[in-house]
């Protein structure tokens, strides 16, 4: 390395996102003369803003993109550098940045996030979202568009279809059901009519109902039309630059070229075969296009057989963890996922490098309630612990897993619905070995519990149903419910009195 060294920091914190911007805050909060450093590639950073602690391990905050320079006056010893780090020299302790500067560290926090794990890259027909930016550059073909494919079964393809307007949508989910990722059948079945219904204005009073739900034939496909032409919606502000955060999509105007209210027709247990060009399909010898598509700039086939024109394909697909620059000439030890592994002090393989949020994978024995998800929640949880054990290793304090690490839990919102999970939600890893019990009402509440062993290990909860903190106990507490049975969901029982 022939680069001059500028300057040898005691922290040197890579990333400007929830994890980085928590780690930086934890560590100035608990060191205040620091000497820390903030290397991020972009000019603002993420911030948590009101900040709500619910219940022991459920949190709600809001995510705001601010500039850099509200860390630098809240932290006066926090340098901030802006340019994206280029690679990572462990044997010297330093890192260097893409304008060419080499700075050294003691103790280094790698918090450089996830890209979208694209389609298919550089066809300019394929978006993914992720930042601003690209939110933005969605937002730009989407009022242009008539008809879009959201390929993705998580968090951001369940938003989109719900929010896009305007445009017809066709949803390809891998999935037997919508929302995989967070929910089951019934959950996805609760949800589905909300596709084809305005959003609720007001909430209407609950009545309890027992519901049940079939689920779709493999490649079957279902159409759903929400006539909102009655709604005044017209085409919104803009807020350039608004951060991507629970509700990015506020202050976005997601509305396609059409008059005509929103369409989605989801293709169920289907991936992408090929995304084709129109001078591609025509010379493709197996094409299978429906007569009534029109002419289209490109053309996805999926596995299902059909083959459908579109102006773009939206990649939802997930995340893969920006780890490039800092594995080259180093060992680190990295995740089936492609995470940086960390053990349950945050640190990575090599010494004095930890790494929180979307980048790493936790690889320390999890609570037998806990499993990670990239969200914003669990960036900011490890991006705060990560501050503490940083601090600790400097202090020579001893420190355990942070009890956030106890239960999974996360609060969020889809369909316009409040969304609870927690625990083994989804009966994650317990085989055959686990109980549903479900109340439903149509258009109010779903509640799933999932118990086993006679114990609660697991919940949805859908709505307003003022559960999460029982339940959150119930699971916590690991209370034998073997005697109360059923009726832990009855809705004649105040359940909260009940376990008081
Ligand atoms: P990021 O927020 O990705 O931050 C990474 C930072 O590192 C950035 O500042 C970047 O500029 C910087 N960086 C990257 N590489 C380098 C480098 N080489 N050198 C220097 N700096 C670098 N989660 C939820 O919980 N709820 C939601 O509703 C939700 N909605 C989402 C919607 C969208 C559209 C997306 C894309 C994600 C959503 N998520 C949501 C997930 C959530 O955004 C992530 O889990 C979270 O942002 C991860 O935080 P992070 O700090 O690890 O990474």
């Amino acid at each position: 390395m022939a680069e001059r060294q500028e300057k040898t920091f005691k922290f040197v914190i890579v990333g400007g996102g929830i994890a980085g911007v928590t780690c930086v805050e934890q560590l100035t909060s608990q060191i205040p003369s620091g000497d820390v450093a903030l290397i991020t590639a972009g000019p603002h950073i993420k911030a948590v803003t009101n900040y709500k602690q619910v219940s022991k391990t459920l949190e709600e905050f809001d995510v705001e993109e601010k500039p850099s320079s509200v860390l630098e006056e809240k932290f006066p010893d926090l340098t901030v550098i802006h340019s994206a780090v280029k690679s990572l020299h462990t044997e010297t302790h330093s890192v260097e940045t893409a304008d060419g500067r080499v700075f050294g560290y003691e103790k280094l926090c790698i918090c450089s996030g996830g890209r979208p794990n694209l389609l298919m890259k550089e066809n300019p027909y394929v978006l993914g979202i992720r930042d601003t930016d690209s939110a933005q550059e969605f937002q730009k073909h989407l009022c242009k568009a008539k008809r879009i494919v959201v390929v993705g079964n998580g968090g951001i393809a369940l938003e989109l279809v719900y929010e896009v307007e305007g445009c017809e949508v066709i949803w390809a989910v891998k999935d037997k059901a919508i929302g995989n990722t967070f929910f089951d059948a019934g959950a996805a079945q609760f949800l589905i009519p909300s596709l084809e219904a305005d959003k609720p204005e007001v909430a209407a009073p609950c009545k309890r109902t027992r519901y049940t739900t079939e689920e779709p034939a493999p490649g079957a496909s279902q159409t759903f039309t929400a006539d909102r032409s009655s709604r005044g919606h017209g085409s919104g502000p803009t807020e350039p630059g608004s951060a991507l955060g629970p509700d990015w999509h506020e202050g976005i105007a997601l509305r396609g070229a059409q008059q005509v209210s929103r369409r989605v027709s989801v293709e169920y247990q289907c991936e992408v075969e090929k995304i084709l060009t129109s001078e591609e399909l025509l010379n493709s010898p197996q094409q299978t296009l429906r007569p009534e598509s029109g002419s289209w700039p490109v053309y996805i086939q999926l596995t299902n057989g059909k083959t459908f024109g579109c102006d773009f394909v939206v990649s939802a697909t997930g995340v893969v963890p920006n780890t490039e620059p800092f594995l080259h000439g180093n060992n680190f030890s990295v995740a089936n996922d492609g995470g940086l592994q960390v053990d349950d002090h945050m640190m990575t393989s090599e010494p004095d490098v930890y790494a929180a949020g979307d980048v790493c994978t936790a690889c320390w024995k999890h609570s037998p309630l806990w499993q990670q998800m990239r969200l914003w929640t669990q960036a900011r949880q490890m991006g705060w612990y990560a501050g503490r054990c940083m601090a600790a290793e400097v202090l020579s304090e001893p420190i355990e897993l942070d009890f956030c690490f106890e239960l999974f839990s996360h609060i969020t919102k889809f369909f316009n619905y409040k969304v609870v999970l927690l625990g083994k939600f989804n009966g994650q890893g317990l085989g055959p070995d686990q109980e549903l019990l479900v109340r439903c009402t149509k258009g109010q509440e779903y509640v799933k519990v999932v118990v086993s062993g006679g114990r609660m290990v697991g919940a949805v909860l859908i709505g307003e149903t003022d559960l999460e903190e029982t339940f959150e106990n119930l699971i916590l507490n690991q209370m034998d419910l073997t005697p109360y049975g059923e009726e832990l969901l009855n809705p004649n029982i105040d359940i909260e009195d009940y376990f008081d």
